[in-house]
């Protein structure tokens, strides 16, 4: 493979990864963009060219909705068990594929291969799990107010979903959406992050082998560029019934603006800015392990990711020792190939550069880094210290600003009011943490605390089962539990009357 042309390098160790796909994916063909144009994929770890995709435009949108909502004719029609067996097919076989799944995803997003096939089985875990809901989607009979009536209510699938996803975890924010919509008996097309497109082109191949018929699933592959006109027309074409956002607020908002010029169903998934809270009860060994996982998986670039740590002072200096001994043994930074690496780089520069200045802006103004706080600059451009600061004051950026990387921000409370009132004071509210071993503490915080999911004594909340979504600027809608399903559903009234005729 040679990419001089990008004036990039090329990798030959990607020519053995069977599942990579180099064509966007439209009506169970594989085609190129009309325009013909490519855009490379680079890995974050070393810069290298993974592969070129199709940089698709707005008229590419448009014929991949076409496909989309033709299918839904179909598509629409087929039995829930029909659906189920579709969605099981298709989870055999990602779970039978997850060493290559978790190549790709390592290849192109940077994350340790560990965590990869954790993403692997996290991801799929939505298609095993709406393989199930997809027959229990279950209307209602409501008795009547009138004699000889019944009142139906059934549900149908609204149509056609266009689906955006972003690059933290490619494989699985794509399945959590489309198994739903799936089990829901939509159809989709999909634009995946132009800094991970090749999970989703793997995903959509293993679909195609799985036997979804085609047309259900299509993916389209755009650069940054082309992102904004081909959004457009994936929230304003008439044939589409939804959009299902995964991203940043900022890019949500948008979306929803122009999904209400044709009055859309949205389900958006956006920024959080997740307090963990330690109270002097909690164990506090248990808290740190915790802390770890809810910080610095992912190396931070995650939605839920604690944001911002509220310690007791009672117990503050205990838990930052605890903390900072932890990340200086536990945090191995490398590439996500290497043997032993715990944190990868950072996606992009952009990125990169977001971290590294929230970090000098709170520094600047009185913060401390007791241990990380700069670029690993001998690793590459792209990596950045596990980073622990201390001296942290409501007021500054890193604090009110999602960090989506590698840095753990410390702040001391001393009570549960001044907790509760820290914690809710952002626009965002999605997930929170709390220790305690108060049973009334546990019951009264998660009761006032603006978010939508709140976990007592752990740091991860995520699975296929409850409902994920977050409140205020985090979102609307929730995926996940038979709710996911549900939101890519209409609520159909049907009048039975003169039953006695
Ligand atoms: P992140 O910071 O995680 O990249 P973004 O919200 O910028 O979050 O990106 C998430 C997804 O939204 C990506 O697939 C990206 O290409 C897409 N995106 C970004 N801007 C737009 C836009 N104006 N319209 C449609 N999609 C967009």
């Amino acid at each position: 493979m040679g990419f001089l042309r990008f004036g990039l390098k090329s990798c030959v160790q990607y020519r053995q990864l069977h599942l990579l796909r180099n064509q966007a994916y439209i009506n169970g063909q594989w085609v190129k963009a009309g325009s013909n144009v490519v855009f490379p994929v680079q890995n974050p770890a070393d810069d290298c060219v993974i592969a070129e995709v199709p940089d698709m435009d707005a008229s590419d949108a448009k014929n991949a909705i076409q496909a989309a909502a033709n299918t839904f004719e179909t598509w629409k029609n087929t039995t829930a068990k029909e659906r189920s067996h579709i969605l099981r097919r298709w989870f055999n076989l990602c779970e039978k594929n997850t060493d290559e799944l978790a190549k790709i995803i390592t290849a192109e997003s940077g994350k340790p291969l560990n965590e990869a096939r954790g993403e692997v089985a996290y991801g799929n875990s939505f298609l095993e799990w709406f393989a199930d809901t997809a027959r229990h989607i279950n209307g209602e009979i409501i008795p009547s107010p009138w004699p000889n009536k019944q009142i139906l209510l059934t549900r149908q699938p609204l149509g056609v979903v266009s689906v955006i996803t972003p690059w933290n975890f490619p494989f699985a924010m794509i399945t959590r959406k489309v198994g739903a919509l799936m089990a829901a008996g939509c159809t989709c097309v999909i634009k995946p992050s132009e800094d991970t497109p090749l999970s989703a082109l793997a995903a959509a191949e293993l679909a195609e082998q799985a036997g979804v018929p085609t047309g259900i699933i299509n993916v389209i592959t755009t650069s940054r560029k082309n992102a904004p006109s081909v959004g457009k027309v994936m929230c304003e074409d008439h044939s589409v019934r939804c959009i299902s956002f995964t991203g940043s607020t900022q890019v949500g908002k948008t979306l929803y603006g122009l999904a209400a010029n044709g009055v859309k169903r949205v389900a958006l998934e956006l920024g959080g800015n997740a307090p963990f809270i330690v109270f002097p009860s909690a164990d506090i060994e248990h808290a740190l392990d915790q802390a770890m996982l809810a910080k610095f998986r992912n190396n931070g670039q995650a939605c839920i990711g604690a944001n911002r740590f509220l310690i007791h002072e009672d117990i503050y200096d205990k838990f930052v020792k605890g903390f900072k001994s932890r990340i200086a043994q536990k945090c191995i930074l490398g590439p996500g190939t290497k043997e032993g690496v715990t944190c990868g780089p950072l996606i992009n520069t952009q990125q990169a550069n977001k971290v590294s200045g929230l970090v000098e802006d709170a520094i600047s103004k009185g913060a401390k880094a007791l241990v990380g706080g700069k670029f690993a600059a001998e690793l590459g451009s792209k990596y950045y210290e596990s980073t622990l600061l201390i001296n942290v004051k409501q007021s500054m950026s890193i604090f009110t600003e999602e960090i989506f990387g590698p840095v753990a921000t410390c702040l001391k409370i001393s009570s549960e009011d001044e907790a509760l009132k820290i914690a809710n004071s952002t626009r965002s509210g999605l997930a929170a943490y709390v220790f305690t071993k108060d049973l009334g503490q546990a019951f009264r915080m998660s009761n006032k605390l603006e978010f939508g999911m709140v976990a007592i004594n752990d740091g991860i909340i995520s699975a296929a089962e409850p409902a994920f979504g977050g409140i205020k600027e985090s979102g609307i809608g929730r995926e996940g539990s038979r709710h996911g399903a549900e939101e890519y559903t209409d609520l159909k009234y049907t009048l039975m009357s003169c039953l006695d005729k």
